[in-house]
C-alpha cells in the first residue's frame, strides 16, 4: 500500500507538487543514505534515512530529510 500514489503534506503545511509537471501524487520511499560513498565525501551528516517522493507522472524524485 505504501507505493500507492498519494498527495504529500510537508512540514509547514506545504502541499508538495512536482517541480516538473505540477502533479501532486507521489509514491513514497525511505532510502538509506548510509553508503561508503557518502562517508568518502565526508557527508556523515547524511547517514540517515531520506524520505523520497517519486512523481507518479514523470518519475522525478523529490527527496527530503524528514
Ligand atoms: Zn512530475
Amino acid at each position: 500500500m505504501s507505493d500507492e500514489p498519494r498527495t504529500v503534506t510537508l512540514p509547514g503545511d506545504r502541499h508538495l507538487t512536482c517541480d516538473t509537471c505540477d502533479n501532486d501524487r507521489f509514491e513514497q520511499h525511505a532510502w538509506k543514505l548510509q553508503t561508503t560513498g557518502m562517508s568518502f565525501m565526508n557527508l556523515d551528516w547524511a547517514n540517515r534515512d531520506a524520505t523520497c517522493f517519486v512523481c507518479s507522472v514523470c518519475r522525478r524524485i523529490h527527496w527530503f530529510h524528514l
